[in-house]
């Protein structure tokens, strides 16, 4: 059997490190043939110079032109392309069946969708183009005949425990758990939160991740996304998705049976293992995870989410109910706020009040087509910015 060929669309981040980790652990299956990355072209070239791919794209241009100078100085014969339409060019290759999409937030969108326009089996991390596009993208998936495997964990935890992949009809679920760890600031004082450095953010006590997902995180607007990410793929209604705290992040997710049985996927935290399982799917390989040694689990606890802690939720699951562009509202002033957050432009408790606002400011329309969802995206973005602008509409609720 010759190796699949994979694009690994984020090979730069967190998730395509460790994409890129599962498939050197086997080379006769696995092969990268396409790299991208923004701008670390430092970076990229050690991937290049490590897996040997066919192309390199780096979306700048300018990082671009010193990957291919670095590159031609090796002799390797990689094709380096610059641009966001070269993301897209990767993801639709005829020479790979099988696409990661890793890239973080709705720059993810268009490559991920070309992958499944073009009937690829598709890795979905990227849970923003989802959020964003939701019954549009998953169209596209049937149209298109593509495989979509989820990555993030709870969602590959959902899959691990399904009888028959994404199809749940008629297949007697009555509610998804969703695993959630409360983040970093799960026990801080509520006082406390408009003083939160983004350093401070970005440390979650169980998992290493690129700082927008680790900000997600730590306001659980994460876990909102998640639960919309949810509804799409597993075809479930708003009232069938539950989040439930569960500091030890041991138990990944859960889904309830008709008749009472409870099915869950425990793992240690590495993110390898949802890789492993997506890339091999329906068969099982090596990742190179640590094996979880439950006598040295003392407990498993399980809490309800404060809604004032957490109040990005709530957010969340308004805009998964109103439907239309409100999810894409909701994703990109998020993407907004944590930017602005990162860079010390807002404090985080500001996060929550920036999306909120820009919701009231913005009424969801439908979201028929590609274009609606992108004009909701660019018109979010532009009142989330206009408002940061005035710091008294952010400041600290
Ligand atoms: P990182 O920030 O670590 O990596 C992001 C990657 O995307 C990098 O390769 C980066 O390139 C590239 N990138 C950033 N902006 C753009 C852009 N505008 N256009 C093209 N490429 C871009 O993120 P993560 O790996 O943590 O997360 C990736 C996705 O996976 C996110 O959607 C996240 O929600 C999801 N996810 C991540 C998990 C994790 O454990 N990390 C768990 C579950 C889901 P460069 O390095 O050049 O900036
Ligand atoms: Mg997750």
């Amino acid at each position: 059997m010759s190796p699949r060929r994979i694009t690994v669309l984020g090979a730069t981040g967190s998730i395509g490190a460790s994409t890129l980790d599962v498939i050197a652990r086997h080379p006769d299956r696995y092969r990268a043939v396409a790299l991208s990355a923004f701008s670390d072209d430092a970076r990229l070239f050690e991937l290049c110079q490590a897996h040997r791919p066919r192309y390199a794209v780096l979306v700048d241009h300018a990082a671009a032109q010193r990957l291919h100078t670095s590159l031609r100085a090796t002799g390797l014969d990689i094709e380096v392309l610059a641009g966001t339409e070269a993301l897209c060019e990767i993801a639709r290759l005829p020479d790979c069946d099988t696409v990661m999409a890793a890239i973080v937030g709705s720059a993810g969108l268009a490559p991920t969708l070309a992958a499944v326009r073009a009937g690829k089996r598709v890795l979905l991390a990227n849970k923003e183009a989802l959020v964003m596009s939701g019954d549009l993208f998953m169209h596209e998936v049937r149209t298109h005949d593509a495989m979509l495997l989820p990555i993030d964990s709870e969602h590959n935890a959902v899959f691990q425990c399904l009888p028959r992949g994404l199809d749940t009809a008629n297949s007697g679920i009555t509610r998804v758990l969703l695993t959630a760890s409360g983040g970093p600031f799960r026990t801080t004082a509520l006082d406390r939160l408009d003083q939160v450095t983004p350093d401070e953010a970005c440390a979650h006590p169980n998992w290493r991740m690129g700082r927008k997902i680790s900000v997600d995180s730590a306001t659980m607007m994460n876990k909102g996304l998640e639960v919309i990410e949810a509804c799409h793929l597993f075809a479930l209604r708003p009232e069938q998705v539950e989040v439930v705290i569960h500091p030890q992040s041991v138990i990944h997710s859960l889904v309830e049976y008709l008749d009472g049985s409870l099915l869950a996927q425990l793992g240690a935290p590495d993110m390898r293992i949802p890789i492993a399982h997506a890339l091999a799917w329906p068969e099982r390989i090596a990742s190179g995870a640590a094996r979880l040694d439950l006598t040295q689990i003392a407990h498993l606890d399980f809490h309800t989410p404060e809604p004032a802690r957490y109040p990005c939720l709530a957010l969340a699951h308004d805009a998964l109910v109103a439907g239309g562009t409100a999810p894409t509202i909701l994703n990109a002033a998020n993407e907004v706020a944590v930017a602005a957050f990162l860079d010390g432009r807002l404090v985080f408790t500001g996060i929550t009040a920036l999306i909120a606002d820009t919701l009231a400011a913005l009424p969801p329309q439908r979201a028929g087509t590609l274009d609606d969802v992108l004009a909701a995206d660019s018109a979010a973005r532009r009142i989330a910015t206009g408002l940061l602008a005035q710091p008294r509409r952010v400041r600290a609720r």
